[in-house]
């Protein structure tokens, strides 16, 4: 049987830094994990000597831990030709990123492609694209930049195939690119995820190449196909539901791909609420689904006592 890679979105902060961020996802089950650098929504970031990566690395190694994958913050645009500071900045904070990425052994750096900010998707992606050859042209680290597929809101890039292959197209630095499939995301851009996920990968394979997928974002939707609003849920309780979301886990076209839940802590808001990644884990390595997902997290309830229960 091939190994599920399972894992979701884990902090990496304070003194611990990568060893606390291997511990977290250890601790709810995750052979695979996922680390903004700093804070997602800033871009002050620690130098590499503090990110305890020899001790995260030796407990990754001990525990089986297959990939860990960065994401760049979501502050950064190189798709903005409207203040050319800002352009200016993201090409040096990921020019940087790749060098922690690597330092971390992550050979993956999600980044959402960017937002045209009422340019127009055609300049931003442009612009985006002589962004990257500046930042990967130089690189010389085996990390490859997995642009995300967007939900398509506001002015981003990145809301249809056709949007990441012309960047990719447009690149010298091709092989260095790769994609980042967000579940949630290309549901809420309009593809039909929950009816067709076979004819969605063809065609993601005619458009862009199957090879290129090395991030999956397993998430659900609050909203339904094609609403452009990109409103994470808990795997089961959205509009594409735990059957097709565990059948993309364990799709056998995508068995290399790391499989990363950013999925909302379960709870009255994002500060209070309780981290459902341990049941969510169990409910993909076994294939079936609680619908007691929310009453059970909230009830502290033991894994195991929940994992009895699935239907
Ligand atoms: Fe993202
Ligand atoms: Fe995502
Ligand atoms: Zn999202």
């Amino acid at each position: 049987m091939t190994e599920l890679l399972i894992g979701s979105h884990v902090s990496m902060k304070g003194k611990d830094m990568l060893l606390g961020s291997a511990q977290e996802a250890a601790s709810f089950g995750e052979n695979v994990f996922m680390v903004y650098t700093g804070a997602p929504q800033n871009t002050r970031r620690k130098p590499i000597e503090e990110l305890n990566i020899e001790a995260g690395k030796a407990f990754m190694a001990d525990h089986q831990q297959r990939a860990v994958v960065v994401h760049a913050p979501y502050v950064v645009n190189l798709g903005n030709t409207t203040k050319p500071q800002n352009y200016g900045f993201a090409v040096e904070f990921l020019t940087a990123e790749v060098k922690r990425a690597a330092a971390i052994g992550a050979t993956q750096i999600v980044l959402h492609p960017g937002a045209h900010v009422g340019a127009g998707a055609d300049v931003a992606i442009a612009q985006i694209a002589k962004g990257l050859d500046e930042i990967l042209g130089a690189a010389k680290e085996p990390v490859q930049i997995a642009l995300e597929t967007m939900a398509g809101k506001g002015t981003e890039v990145g809301r249809s195939f056709e949007e990441l292959a012309a960047i990719m197209d447009a690149t010298a630095a091709n092989d260095r690119l790769s994609v980042c499939f967000d579940t949630c995301h290309t549901s809420d851009a309009g593809y039909d995820i929950a009816g067709d996920f076979d004819g969605v990968l063809r065609e993601f394979d005619q458009v862009i190449g199957l090879d290129k997928l090395k991030v999956i974002h397993l998430n659900d939707s609050k909203n339904p196909q094609g609403s452009h609003k990109d409103r994470h849920t808990n795997i089961g309780l959205g509009t594409l539901g735990f059957d097709v979301l565990n059948n993309v886990a364990h799709h056998p076209e995508l068995t290399t791909v790391p499989k990363i839940m950013e999925t909302p802590l379960i709870g009255p808001d994002r500060k209070h609420g309780v981290n459902p990644h341990g049941y969510e884990v169990a409910m993909l390595k076994a294939q079936k689904f609680n619908p007691d997902l929310e009453t059970d997290v909230l009830a502290d309830e033991p894994v195991d006592a929940f994992l009895s229960r699935v239907k």
